[in-house]
């Protein structure tokens, strides 16, 4: 056999290469699991190229080292064949570590496949020496070197796999591993070699094309080295490209989601909302279908936030917001746009889904919060309109939601209502009516009826409640809810009222009736309007009527539904002295706790109990039950209503303490009810 020796230098030079091409390969499996597409594509071709050409040029630096005391040369078809080897082993390495995941029965059969694929590419490389005789292999070194290839190709299969990430010391991790993937590269490049025996004699058929072995090793290394560090540093960009991107993408949807979000709520604000109303219409256009806008305000916000201060009402705010996104379907759009103001759209929502949401959103809002220590409640009042018969643009959609939300402010609030176009009284309509009722006013077109109460069962007469009509020129007398719900918005009649009454009443006072009580109804607008207290006050004082002569109806719900505020007011208005009558009870839902804080004398039964008032039905038990609740609470307990001589005689026995209806006395001018009493005395 012929004496073989290594130059020693190209073998430290071939380590260093496996070294690079195996970081390389590293860094290129990163790039190619972390893009996707062509991208991708691009970096498993780029990568197994820098791979392959690096794990080959180690081999042919080593083949380089080798020295027979023959001449050497090596044919460049084979050599060629062995670096597409190369290459098409590491595109095969590259593209199994980045898969989704690598169990080991892939890993095994990838480390095989790899393994004699770079085995292949050693063996093919020796054949490129064309010698005659051909090599001889001892069998048990040649097979070690095909397991060490083995081996090797499955660690680095593994490493890469796990090391594919783009985490803290991935940069120092993955040079470890590469010194390993290297040292085992070059292992079994050795393990082959050794297994290589030239016998005697040997001759080299590709010697003689006259490169200098020197100039090939240097030649090699450096495409090698380049190749490399394009790889690497062409890598390196992209990653920093890449990272910048996320980032931009990162500001860039913080930002989308600053411009187009609430920032107390994180819901839709009034901009993206616009934009989702657009997209609503042109679908509904496109496929004749409906959707629905439900303006939501809640009632009695404002008092929250005086009574508690900011802080607990925005937390009151932003559980509201939670309880919407509850009660709504997945695709339902829900918004705010300011203040205590939502929108949920409904799309597609027929009327019927709109109401049924409607409905679930007004007893979620109702029931109470707790927050801090305090319990708070609001409620909401919702206004409905559908597309497209209620609107067809996004602007008309929403004034014509907000003016039946207002609506259903008017009913009471703690509701819902569809829009109808009734109610689009327009500005110029709103301004109309508005000097029509001032005018009414200034030529003293308002009147007040008073209807006696009467103590049970038919007297005397403990005083009247004032009731208000408009006597309009050519209409005659117009009832109160004809023009009171509109009237209301403008705030002069209620003040006229309170003053009318009293000045009445200290008249008949004055005439001799010293006993007699007033009660005035308050609207919910007039209960949540600042200046009630003040009103009321002087308008006793610039009358003389103590203020124990008076009474002031709330209804049950005006009183419940805005419950907080409602309560600091009635507060200082029984602090002034006057009396607070619950009006329509039973007809609500107020809980006893908050009754019994209510600052009341009397409550006054509905009248849609003594209506269906007979022996033996359930009216006459929810009567009862009612009677027995006030007089626990201390309560004056009065029925109106009462229309027949029946319902005052059960009353009576029930325990009424006053009863008031037509059977009594109807509703009569000032003068009349004088008459009457005058009559009756
Ligand atoms: P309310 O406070 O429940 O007033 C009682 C209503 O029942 C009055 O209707 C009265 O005429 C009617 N009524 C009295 N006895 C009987 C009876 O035996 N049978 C029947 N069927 N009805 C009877 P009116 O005057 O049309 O008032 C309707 C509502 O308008 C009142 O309900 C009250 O809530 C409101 N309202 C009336 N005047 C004023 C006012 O000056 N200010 C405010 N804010 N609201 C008022
Ligand atoms: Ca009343
Ligand atoms: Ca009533």
């Amino acid at each position: 056999m012929l004496a073989s020796s290594y130059n020693s230098l190209y073998v430290v030079f071939s380590l260093i290469v496996a070294i690079i091409a195996s970081y390389t390969a590293l860094n290129m499996a990163g790039r190619v699991s972390r893009t996707q597409g062509t991208a991708s594509v691009l970096w498993l071709m780029g990568g197994s190229f820098a791979m392959g050409l690096g794990v080959w040029s180690m081999h042919f630096i080593g083949m380089l080292a080798f020295r027979l005391p023959i001449a050497l040369g090596y044919d460049l078809t084979l050599t060629g064949l062995s670096l597409l080897i190369a290459i098409a082993s590491s595109a095969f390495a590259l593209w199994l570590v980045c898969q989704k995941d690598l169990p080991l029965a892939r890993l095994a059969g990838g480390a095989v496949l790899m393994g004699i694929g770079i085995a292949a590419m050693h063996y093919t490389g020796m054949h490129a020496l064309l010698m005659s005789p051909d090599v001889q292999y001892i069998q048990s070194l040649f097979a070690l070197s095909v397991v060490i290839a083995i081996l090797a190709s499955g660690a680095a299969l593994w490493i890469a796999f796990h090391l594919r990430g783009e985490g803290k010391n991935i940069t120092l991790l993955r040079f470890l591993a590469s010194l390993i993937m290297g040292v085992a590269i070059v292992g079994m490049h050795y393990t082959g070699m050794a297994a290589a025996q030239f016998p005697v004699g040997s001759i080299c058929g590709a010697a003689g094309d006259g490169i200098d072995s020197k100039w090939l090793v240097v030649l090699v290394i450096v495409v090698t080295l380049a190749v490399c560090a394009i790889a690497l540093i062409v890598s390196m960009l992209d990653a920093r490209t890449s990272l910048l991107a996320t980032s931009l993408d990162r500001a860039n949807s913080e930002l989308v989601q600053l411009a187009l979000h609430d920032n107390l709520t994180r819901l839709p604000n009034r901009i993206l909302l616009n934009d989702r109303l657009d997209q609503a219409i042109h679908k509904a256009v496109r496929q004749k279908s409906h959707f629905a806008v439900l303006f939501m305000d809640l009632d009695g916000f404002k008092a929250v936030n005086d009574v508690y201060g900011h802080h607990t009402g925005d937390l009151l705010l932003v559980e509201v917001a939670k309880r919407i996104q509850n009660a709504k379907r997945g695709e339902d759009t829900v918004a705010r746009l300011g203040g205590d103001e939502f929108v949920v759209l409904i799309d597609p929502g027929e009327p019927e889904d709109a109401a049924v949401l409607a409905q679930r959103l007004v007893e979620s809002i109702h029931s109470p919060y707790v927050i801090g220590r305090q319990t708070v409640h609001v409620s909401t009042s919702i206004g409905i309109a559908i597309f497209p018969q209620d609107g067809d643009t996004n602007h008309e959609l929403m004034i014509n939601a907000d003016a039946a939300m207002y609506h259903a402010k008017e009913q009471g609030r703690d509701c819902y209502c569809f829009f109808e176009s009734a109610m689009n009284v327009n500005a110029h309509q709103q301004l109309q009516l508005q000097q029509d009722l001032r005018k009414a006013l200034d030529q003293h077109e308002f009147l007040l009826h008073f209807q006696p109460k009467m103590v049970a069962p038919d007297g005397p007469m403990t005083g009247v409640e004032a009731l208000l009509r408009w006597e309009r020129p050519g209409e005659g007398l117009v009832p109160p809810d004809r023009f009171l719900p509109l009237a209301e918005r403008t705030g002069l009649i209620g003040n006229w009222v309170i003053n009318e009454a009293c000045r009445q009443m200290s008249e008949w006072h004055a005439r001799g009736h010293g006993a007699w009580n007033i009660a005035v109804n308050l609207s919910t607008v007039q209960l949540a309007h600042p200046g009630l207290v003040e009103v009321v006050r002087d308008a006793l004082l610039s009358n003389g009527l103590p203020a124990r002569f008076l009474t002031l109806e709330v209804t049950e719900s005006t009183a419940m539904r805005d419950a907080e505020a409602a309560l600091i007011v009635l507060d200082q208005l029984a602090a002034l002295g006057v009396s607070i009558s619950i009006d329509d009870f039973g007809t609500g839902y107020s809980s006893l706790l908050y009754l019994k804080r209510l600052p009341a004398n009397e409550l006054k039964i509905d009248r849609g109990f003594v209506t269906e008032l007979a022996q033996d039905n359930d009216d006459a038990a929810i009567v009862s039950a009612i009677i027995a609740l006030g007089k626990t609470l201390g309560l004056r307990i009065v029925a109106e209503g009462v229309e027949t001589a029946e319902q005052q005689e059960m009353l009576t026995q029930l325990g009424c303490t006053t009863l008031q209806g037509y059977l009594l006395g109807r509703p009569m001018s000032a003068q009349r009810l004088l008459e009457s009493v005058q009559q009756g005395a």
